[in-house]
């Protein structure tokens, strides 16, 4: 399988796209074309494990790593040790017509841990085949780092180094991530906000002698690999919902998928799944009050905002000023047109906006794409009568996927809604919805009495430049 970039020319195969998400034109990555499934693959998958299922959905796109290697590095990443049970991504019932779709069973509790696996896995991989080292440099502001750190701590040929905003962080996801002690992980606690990390890790990567001496990636969202683990997770939901049909009712069964958004990384997987042939009915993005992409997906009209125009919410993972990955969308309802996605994107430079409205009616009725908002107040109210219904406590993100789905459930369509976090991460916004504190158990005390190790710096790029290029690796 082949990969070029959505503004024009070819990147090579699955494991050249894997560490150089962004093509040097600006694009992303895509595959040349997408694979097509139909109902018979659907049901020989049907007996498979997680694991196996994740062997046969990615090695579609990952046709340079032997189907032997593959596997191994699926059931390495997918299984009870780091999941809690061989289901990986359990199905729960929490009525009204809704299904929680476990995706945060893995080590840091959230979605990012099932793709973040996988890639810890692959890039070791590639490394060992070409001998090449690679130290990963991010920002985080709290899910992405620690994912991203317990799928590479540990790993020969790869460190990571990743900056945090100082004081600014939960408890329990500074926990996460300073309590790891292994020598490849390099924790730097910036004195600044989650944009001043990025704009460090932004400087850093633009100097391209500084990247090639350091042999400088990214896991960050764009990041191919990662959209590929995704799919695997909506056909392994399609596959458990039909389970309890009848055969013949099986073939073409639809199902809608809710998935609470940020940089449109998730639901762009989803986006993926149902054009390869998944039968799924709606796609519904839900966005908290930073609803740059539900106002895109109402009006045609996407606007990214700046850092000061980004509010501090109570769903912090979809606190983002722009979706990196909505060019990938555009790319498709442009017709895969290279040239006309690059336009849009250079006007987006020039603008600061793009203007689709004349294609708007198109999101829902070709792609099945619906968005809404969701505030505050929803994900507290949403949380109460989830809790009440069906005595599940959901946290505040999944809390925005089920406000906006209820508005979007159908008769006889299960309405699938993908629960990216637990609640345990997020305990004073539980505590603000259910008048009673979230305690903690064994586990998380454990986690939170922890020894940390973090190196503090300030906002200067120069001290940044000599910690890594003192502590990478050659
Ligand atoms: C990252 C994240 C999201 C947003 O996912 P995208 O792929 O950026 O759209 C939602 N919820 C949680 C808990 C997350 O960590």
């Amino acid at each position: 399988m082949h990969f070029i970039s959505t503004r024009g020319g070819s990147l090579g195969q699955f494991c050249d796209a894997l560490l150089e998400g962004l093509a040097p034109n600006g694009g992303l990555a895509v595959p040349e074309q997408m694979p097509h499934l139909d109902a018979a693959d659907l049901e020989r998958w049907r007996s498979l494990g997680y694991a196996d299922l994740a062997t046969e959905v990615i090695g579609l796109f990952a046709t340079d790593i032997a189907r032997d290697d593959l596997s191994r590095l699926c059931h390495a990443a997918y299984g009870a040790p780091t999941f809690g049970s061989d289901e990986v991504v359990p199905l729960t019932d929490i009525g009204d017509g809704m299904t929680l779709v476990g995706l945060s069973e893995g080590p840091t509790l959230a979605f990012k841990d099932i793709a973040m696996q996988f890639l810890g896995e692959v890039i070791e991989h590639v490394l060992s085949r070409t001998g090449d080292v690679l130290n990963v440099l991010g920002a985080t502001s709290g899910d992405t780092g620690s994912a991203a750190e317990h799928a590479l701590h540990g790993r020969d040929r790869v460190a990571i180094f990743m900056l945090s905003p100082q004081d600014r962080m939960s408890a329990f996801q500074r926990a996460q991530m300073y309590s790891l002690h292994d020598d490849n992980v390099h924790n730097i606690a910036i004195e600044g906000v989650f944009d001043d990390c990025q704009n460090l890790v932004k400087r850093l990567t633009s100097d391209i002698d500084f990247k090639r001496a350091h042999n400088i990636g990214a896991v960050n969202s764009i990041n191919f690999g990662r959209i590929s683990a995704q799919i695997v997770y909506y056909i392994w939901a399609w596959l458990r919902v039909t389970d309890a049909l009848p055969a013949a009712e099986r073939t073409g069964f639809e199902v809608s998928f809710a998935v609470p958004s940020g940089n449109f990384g998730n639901i762009l997987s989803g986006h993926y799944a149902r054009l390869m042939g998944l039968p799924i009915r709606k796609l519904v993005l839900a966005s908290n009050e930073n609803n740059v992409l539900d106002d895109f997906f109402r009006t045609g009209h996407y606007r990214p905002r700046d850092a000061a125009g980004t509010l501090a919410t109570s769903s912090p993972s979809m606190d983002v000023s722009r979706a990196s990955n909505l060019e990938r969308f555009v790319f498709d309802l442009l017709g895969r047109d290279p040239e006309r996605t690059a336009a849009e994107w250079h006007q987006l430079d020039e603008s600061n906006e793009i203007d689709l409205a004349d294609q708007q009616q198109r999101f829902r009725t070709e792609f099945g794409l619906v968005s809404g908002t969701s505030t505050h107040a929803d994900r507290l109210a949403t949380i109460r009568e989830t809790f009440e219904r069906s005595g599940v406590t959901i946290d505040p993100h999944t809390a925005d996927g089920v406000t906006i789905a209820r508005d979007h459930v159908e008769n006889d369509v299960p309405m699938l809604v993908l629960e990216t976090a637990k609640p345990e991460k997020f305990a004073d916004t539980i505590t603000e919805a259910l008048g009673t504190a979230v305690e903690p158990d064994a586990e998380t005390r454990a986690l939170l009495d922890a020894p940390q190790r973090v190196t503090a710096m300030p906002d200067d790029e120069q001290q940044l430049r000599a910690f890594i290029s003192a502590h990478a690796l050659h």
